[in-house]
């Protein structure tokens, strides 16, 4: 698998220091283009799909491409992390959507006062 990034989203990270894709991909894959300023990946081939740029992109720019083995070709599947959970978006070839909630932390119940 690897990432499809939307340059019509992408914005470069405007006002950050580094924009956070690039900052933050295990692999160094990311990196802004010289021409246009958007982000791009080196080599799709490398990315291990840990979907932390997915994540982490502010503009939602970036997805992950699932392989045609598993969801056809166009199927995209993109995360977004909340506090205690990740909603899951999947888009199949047809363009239909669905949506899966995993919890990641279980909120904190609270404790009855003596
Ligand atoms: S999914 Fe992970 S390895 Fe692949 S480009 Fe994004 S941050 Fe890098
Ligand atoms: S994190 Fe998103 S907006 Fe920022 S450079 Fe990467 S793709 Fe563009």
């Amino acid at each position: 698998m690897t990432v499809l990034i939307d340059k019509k989203k992408c914005n470069s990270c405007k006002g950050l220091p580094e924009p956070r894709c690039v900052q933050n991909c295990p692999g160094d894959l990311l990196s802004l283009g010289s021409e246009d300023g958007k982000a791009f990946i080196w080599d799709a081939r490398d990315c291990w799909d840990c979907m932390t740029c997915v994540k982490l992109c502010p503009r939602r720019a970036i997805t992950t491409k699932l392989p045609y083995v598993l969801a056809d070709y166009k199927a995209t599947l993109v995360p977004i992390a909340g506090k205690t959970s990740i909603r899951w978006t999947l888009t199949d070839k047809e363009g239909q959507v669905e949506q899966f909630e995993s919890v990641t932390l279980q909120p904190k119940k609270k404790e009855a006062r003596p």
